[in-house]
């Protein structure tokens, strides 16, 4: 039975990248080596590095002055990286779930933290709007995509102060405008690679300004210095990043990648709206297109199992929803096809003609 992988993360690929990562796994390049036995110094490695960062530059037309970086340590480590090389003084972050908790919560260890706004008072259903910025904050936090609760903040903010924004789950889904951001990072297992490596986009001329000292390894500076090579770079998940990115191109880019993201979250969407046993959990208008989070309707609860035991047997994976919301999340990175949310929609057709 065709399987179709709606996983939150680590998540669905193209089928030609897992290949070509899986092929480079084998052999690298015609050298008889496997990628995982080279020296990540080795001459045919740089270039893997080298592309994967220019690639990085085209798609998402990242201006001069900014560099990419490629760590280890995830999305997570990232919450206390910024604060150690942004936060002198005082640092706004938006609530808008788990992940920006999360991040609030090692900026604190480091100085004042304001919560510009939250949503935590419904549940994060929401992305708060027209919140007042500090002009005396030292960078601005947010999390663009909320994989747990799906919503999504898909536009550019105008911000005073610098953006960093956790884009861990909504990378390469849309056209950025890099230029309003301090910085963009995020765990690559959500829609670039498999797990294991971690993205930065970061402008250069913000970094060295903190009066603290921090650890080699932490400090943003090494990394931008030594071309993420300052140590053992992750190469089996960056060369897999580098095999997707030729493939986001392939396809036409982030414009492409934006159109395809509102055809499936018209299909899904549409289909939680008109389906009688089912609802959607974020509010519309801020409904995210990566994550599509919906629940039975109070007087259905009781068919929770039974639903999700449907879709797994009619091929669907990864449909149950976190256990902060419960009910089901059909995630829809890049890499999902108009079939896959055909098939869920047809699932949901039919159960409810069951009942
Ligand atoms: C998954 C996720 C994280 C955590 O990423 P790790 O790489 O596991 O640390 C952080 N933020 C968001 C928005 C996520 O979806």
């Amino acid at each position: 039975m065709k399987k179709y992988n709606f996983n939150a993360g680590p998540s669905i690929l193209p089928r030609e990248v897992i290949e070509a990562t899986a092929a480079a796994c084998l052999d690298f390049e015609g050298s008889g080596l496997s990628l995982m036995e080279i020296s990540h110094r080795a001459k045919n490695f740089q270039p893997v590095m080298d592309e994967a960062v220019a690639l990085f530059k085209e798609l998402l037309e990242i201006p001069e002055g900014y560099s990419v970086l490629f760590l280890g340590g995830g999305a997570s480590l990232e919450f206390c990286m910024v604060p150690y090389n942004f936060l002198e003084k005082k640092a706004a972050y938006l609530n808008t779930g788990v992940w920006a908790t999360k991040a609030q919560k090692e900026a604190k260890l480091f100085g004042e933290v304001v919560e510009v706004a939250s949503s935590k008072d419904k549940n994060f259903t929401y992305i708060p709007k027209n919140f007042d910025i500090p002009t005396d904050a030292d960078y601005l936090h947010i999390t663009s995509n909320n994989t747990i609760y799906g919503t999504e903040l898909r536009k550019d903010l105008d911000s005073p102060i610098p953006v960093i924004a956790d884009m861990s789950s909504d990378i390469f889904s849309r056209p950025i405008d890099v230029s309003k951001y301090g910085m963009i990072y995020g765990g690559a297992q959500k829609n670039l690679s498999m797990a294991g490596v971690t993205f930065v986009i970061v402008k250069e001329d913000l970094l060295g300004k903190v009066s603290r000292p921090i650890p080699t390894m932490l400090d943003y500076r090494t990394h931008v210095k030594k071309g993420s090579m300052f140590n053992t770079p992750p190469v089996v998940p960056i060369y897999c990043a580098l095999q997707n990115l030729k493939w986001i191109k392939s396809q036409g880019g982030t414009q492409a990648m934006a159109e395809r993201a509102q055809q499936r979250a018209e299909i899904i969407y549409s289909e939680i709206d008109r389906n009688k046993l089912f609802v959607g959990t974020a509010e519309e208008d801020s409904r995210s297109l990566m994550n599509l989070t919906f629940v039975l309707k109070e007087e259905y609860q009781e068919l929770q199992d039974e639903f999700l035991a449907f879709a797994t047997g009619k091929g669907m994976v990864g449909i149950k929803g976190h256990r902060d919301v419960g009910g089901f999340r059909a995630s829809c990175y890049n890499a999902m096809t108009i079939e896959g949310c055909q098939a869920l929609v047809d699932c949901m057709k039919e159960f409810e003609a069951q009942h």
